[in-house]
């Protein structure tokens, strides 16, 4: 959850005040649709956190879906002709391939996301 404070424009994991501003200064909730007509007065852009944990969720699909798919052509091509090397090699190709082409794609599809987020703010990753 993506919390942040008015007054000094940050934005923080959780809590419910700001653990920068003097006294108990009441921290808002990002996803909320009364707070998002704040989200351009911040100083930091929230949106690169949701790109780089939806990029990191493709690689993630990709890396483990791969195995699974490597192995059933593996086992498909081994029940067709028993030549050990040359499926196990298609088998073992697949999965750096797919594991590749989506770590490739997700770092695609981020560069893409991140072409919307100005400059002129701080992009908050951690
Ligand atoms: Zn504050």
């Amino acid at each position: 959850m993506v919390k942040f404070c008015l007054q000094c424009k940050s934005s923080f994991w959780g809590g419910q005040y700001c653990p920068k501003c003097e006294g108990q200064v009441e921290l808002l909730d990002a996803a909320l649709p009364e707070n998002q007509k704040y989200l351009a007065e911040l100083n930091v852009d929230v949106r690169p956190k949701y790109f780089a944990r939806s990029s990191m969720m493709l690689t993630c699909f990709g890396f483990i879906m791969a195995l699974p798919v490597g192995m059933f052509i593996f086992l498909r091509g081994m029940a067709i002709a028993g030549n050990v090397l040359l499926w196990a090699s298609v088998g073992i190709g697949t999965v750096f391939a797919i594991a590749w082409g989506t770590w490739k794609l997700s770092h695609l599809v981020f560069a893409k996301q991140m072409t919307e987020v100005k400059d002129t703010k701080e992009a908050q990753l951690d």
